[in-house]
């Protein structure tokens, strides 16, 4: 089984679906990204914040995959922001993940306080972008102000925004400001990995009445439904797990095909509400940490 490509606008293929790995411990990180590689994911999505770039390289390695053949996504943490410093953030980040190249680097939000730090931090992305040491460049948690003044000051649109887009929260207006700028949107937390009070009960997607009404009518899952719903709209995918059947569960999902009222049902979900942090919110004396060297 493969995942579809995405292009991206610099003309980088991307698949569609690939493995998440926030809160996967390092000791369980080779395991679950070995398991995914040989389920057929070939798009790993970590982070420099995460803590385990190393066995997500490692894992890769190990794998007998060309190097080529898999797209490693990672993330600039805001304490590395700064040209100087975020040029020796990738550094970091390649040697850990053990490659020369990266194929996405992403900003992993703004600093909406310190705008001229993010934009430091940018511009590194886009020299490594002409040095060739990454294939793509993106932001993660930018929200439309935010894109615009990226755009208004950078020579490379973006070719990724990583948002939390998921039923109960779905960014409508941050997908379509970067649909019309060529900007395409990745889906964290996609099958609602955040847990929502709604109402009044406690629910999460999983096991929303909605979702679960049509995972029956396709025999899927709610989490296949929700993945499939994703890619349907165009959007990249990264769920996480670290238990092997639901990494091959949320990777069979090239097998069916929601309806337009199946969508349209799934986009009525929404309740406008954050899950994770709100991106103005972010600041170096509230989420600040350094990044290790190794
Ligand atoms: P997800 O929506 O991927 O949900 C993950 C949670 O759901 C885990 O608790 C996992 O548990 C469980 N799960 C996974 N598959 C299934 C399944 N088929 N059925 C039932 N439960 C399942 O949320 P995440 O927050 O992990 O987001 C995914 C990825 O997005 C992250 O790993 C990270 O790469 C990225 N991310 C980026 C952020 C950013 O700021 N840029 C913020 C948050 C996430 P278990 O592992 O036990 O299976």
């Amino acid at each position: 089984m493969t995942t579809p490509p995405l292009t991206l606008n610099n003309d980088v293929v991307m698949p569609a679906l690939g493995l998440g790995v926030f809160q996967t411990p390092p000791d369980e990180t080779r395991a679950a990204v070995a398991a995914a590689l040989e389920t057929g994911y070939r798009h790993i999505d970590t982070a420099a914040a995460y803590g385990n770039e190393r066995q997500v390289g490692e894992a890769i390695a190990a794998a007998s995959i060309d190097r080529s053949d898999v797209f490693i996504e990672t993330k600039i943490w805001i304490s590395d922001y700064g040209y100087e410093q975020t040029l020796h953030g990738f550094d970091k980040s390649a040697r850990k993940l053990g490659v020369e190249q990266i194929d996405l680097l992403i900003l992993h939000q703004a600093l909406p306080s310190e705008f001229g730090k993010t934009l430091e931090a940018y511009r590194a992305l886009e020299t490594l972008l002409a040095d060739g040491r990454v294939r793509a460049i993106g932001v993660s948690n930018f929200m439309v102000e935010h894109l615009t003044r990226l755009l208004d000051a950078a020579t490379v649109v973006p070719a990724v925004n990583q948002i939390e887009v998921h039923p109960y929260f779905q960014q409508r207006e941050v997908q379509d400001f970067g649909a019309e700028h060529g900007i395409l949107t990745q889906a964290w937390a996609p099958i609602g990995g955040i847990t929502f009070y709604r109402d009044s009960g406690h629910t999460s997607t999983l096991q929303d009445p909605t979702i679960g009404e049509i995972a029956v009518a396709h025999g899927k899952t709610p989490a296949q439904v929700m993945l499939r719903w994703h890619l349907q709209q165009g959007r990249s995918a990264i769920p996480k797990s670290v238990r092997p059947q639901r990494i091959a569960e949320n990777f069979d999902v090239f097998d069916f095909e929601l309806t337009g009222e199946e969508l349209a049902a799934i986009d009525g979900l929404d309740t406008g509400k954050r899950g994770g942090p709100e991106p103005a919110d972010i600041t170096l004396a509230a989420f600040g940490r350094p990044i290790p060297e190794k």
